[in-house]
């Protein structure tokens, strides 16, 4: 069978996407986001993530890991726990992996044990690309793995296909389906042209893009503002292309008419971008 024909997100398709609090909604009812990210040598990343995931539509975020301190002096409003994703209460989706060091794996495998969508980025992925696909295989709730092509190469690496990044990057839409069909997870490719790939063979490319983007941190950003869309209620293929297409579009505002800009800048766009699109 030809794979399905892929799909570019239009405005007017992501516009109606966006989730709107309903009048009787509240925080809880928005959707929580657990965000488990960070450690004592990375906890930007735990900043940048919380900072997207803030500002992706769900009602909270919930953080642990080991830059609390940094976290709630940056985002008063973040709830933090000390509890991992197994025992940290209420959370819609958990976002695992950003800045994670050593503590990504207990992380992962608490977050995959919930019947929650779990997001994994960066940490994860590696742990996820050493103990291979059967780490998903008891999950209930989807999952998103949100690779650039470094990252895919190493679960690429999971399932006995070894490559490397720029085979990944040459081959995208390629690498996408091959890690979504064999993970049985929804795959987003970042890089030059972001590709989402679904385990049921539907896909999608991103068309907001900019070399802008290209920036440390960024990814973290991005993987928040997914994860917060999955809280929502968002399924795996419409919160990585949503997210994709706003992360893209924020980095277009923040840029303007071409500017150096921090990942942080791409957080603080998404309000004017959700403006610009309802
Ligand atoms: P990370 O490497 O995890 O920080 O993620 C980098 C982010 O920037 C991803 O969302 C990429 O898709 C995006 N990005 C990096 N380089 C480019 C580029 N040349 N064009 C468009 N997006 C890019
Ligand atoms: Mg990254």
């Amino acid at each position: 069978l030809p794979p399905a024909p892929v799909a570019a997100l239009q405005h007017a398709d992501v516009a109606a996407l966006l989730p709107v609090p309903g009048a009787e909604s509240d925080k809880y009812r928005r959707g929580v986001v657990g965000v488990a990210a960070g450690s004592a040598r990375y906890p930007g990343a735990a900043l940048l993530a919380v900072a997207g995931a803030l500002r992706g539509g769900a009602g909270a975020v919930r953080y642990t890991g080991h830059a609390a301190e940094e976290v709630v002096r940056r985002h008063p409003e973040a709830l933090v726990t000390e509890a991992g994703p197994a025992r940290a209460g209420r959370v819609q989706a958990w976002v695992v992996g950003p800045g994670g060091g050593d503590g990504a794996e207990q992380a992962l495998r608490e977050a995959l044990d919930t019947d929650a969508p779990v997001l994994a980025d960066a940490d994860a992925l590696t742990e996820l690309g050493r103990l291979g696909p059967a780490l998903l295989a008891g999950r209930t709730a989807p999952t998103l793995l949100t690779p650039h092509a470094g990252e895919a190469a190493r679960l690429l690496a999971g399932i006995g296909e070894h490559t490397d990044a720029d085979t990944v990057a040459a081959h995208r839409l390629r690498s996408a389906r091959l890690l979504a069909a064999r993970y049985g997870a929804t795959v987003l490719l970042k890089g030059s042209t972001t590709v989402v790939a679904d385990p049921d063979g539907r896909a999608r490319t991103n068309p907001t893009g900019t070399g802008w983007l290209g920036t440390a941190g960024s990814g973290d950003v991005l993987a928040g503002l997914a994860g917060s869309l999955l809280a929502t209620g968002l399924g795996p293929l419409d919160a990585a292309s949503v997210a994709a297409y706003l992360h893209g579009l924020a980095g277009r505002h923040a840029a303007g008419t071409g500017a150096p800009i921090t990942a942080l800048d791409i957080a603080e766009a998404l309000p004017s971008v959700w403006r610009s699109l309802t």
